[in-house]
């Protein structure tokens, strides 16, 4: 028996066990501070001001940016907001965004794939392998994570990857970082406050995996199952998801106008780029109005 591989897997599985129990104890201090009157305003300050920062960090850095280049920084830029993006994908304890992005590559590429794609959760058999495909596209593939070389990203190594993406995530330093910050100005509620935002905030990133492959509106004829759902919009624009499949290099996720209102993070970016001498994001990439109607009638980009 290979025990080096068995040691990788059991500590794959206590990883992320720790993190999926350990954010829903926070939670359920916080919720409890909630009943029994001991929460202050300030922690319902952290907990949005977490979420949302978080939020912005992992669909504007990670997603848009580190994985599809969908925009660029300007010198300005990569000295401000790009930090204080990183930053925040740190603190959201989704792991290093180098793996973040080469994962979401590996599901583009097989998207739908039960094998391939790292997770579906299209399960081929009954409704009892549809429930798992569900759990599993969730967050039961976060322990089989494989690694494939092919989707190496190579965008973005500088100094700023190396302390941030990848060493602020190590051993989970970053995060710690921040929760001994939040602990030093207001103590241990504030703490679990802190961590139910990342609680919050993983639960719906996994959702866009499970759900937005199931249960939704379809406006463009992909070749995938992606959906569009507008009722999960609210709580972030990666939920229209059939969109950003039709348009994966695009930095809008929403084509239709009323669908902006949900994502204020490209009006972020557009807001970023009108800055003149000042801006802090150029070359934005987004599809003109004759290639969203083309994409519509089931034509390729
Ligand atoms: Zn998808
Ligand atoms: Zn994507």
């Amino acid at each position: 028996m290979d025990l080096t591989a068995t040691a990788g897997v059991i500590w794959s599985y206590t990883r992320v066990f720790v993190l999926i129990f350990g954010t829903l104890t926070a939670a359920a201090f916080a919720v409890g501070s909630l009943a029994f009157g001991t929460w202050e305003w300030h922690h319902l300050a952290l907990f949005f001001v977490a979420v949302a920062w978080i939020r912005a960090s992992i669909t504007l850095y990670n997603h848009r940016y580190f994985t599809h280049a969908a925009f660029e920084f300007t010198r300005l830029g990569d000295w401000t907001i790009r930090p204080l993006l990183a930053f925040g994908a740190a603190i959201g304890v989704q792991g290093p965004t180098t793996t973040w992005a080469k994962q979401h590559k590996r599901h583009h590429a097989h998207v739908d794939d039960w094998i391939r794609d790292p997770h579906s959760p299209i399960a081929p058999g009954g409704w009892l392998h549809q429930v798992w495909g569900f759990l599993w596209a969730h967050m039961f593939w976060l322990p089989n994570m494989k690694h494939d070389s092919r989707y190496d990203n190579t965008k973005g190594r500088d100094w700023l990857e190396h302390v941030f993406c990848n060493g602020l995530t190590y051993l989970l330093f970053g995060p710690l970082l921040f929760a001994t910050i939040v602990w030093c100005l207001s103590g241990w509620l504030a703490v679990a406050w802190y961590f139910t935002a990342v609680c919050f905030t993983l639960h719906v990133t996994w959702a866009v995996n499970s759900v937005s492959h199931l249960w939704g509106s379809r406006p463009f004829p992909t070749k995938d199952h992606s959906v569009d759902c507008w009722w999960l919009a609210w709580l972030s624009p990666e939920f229209w998801h059939n969109g950003h499949h039709a348009f994966a290099s695009s930095a809008r996720f929403c084509h239709k106008w009323w669908q902006l209102l949900t994502d204020p993070e490209y009006l972020f970016i557009v807001f970023c780029s009108w800055l003149g001498p000042i801006a802090l994001i150029r070359n934005i990439s987004v599809p003109s109005a004759e290639q969203i109607a083309r994409r519509q009638q089931g034509a390729a980009v």
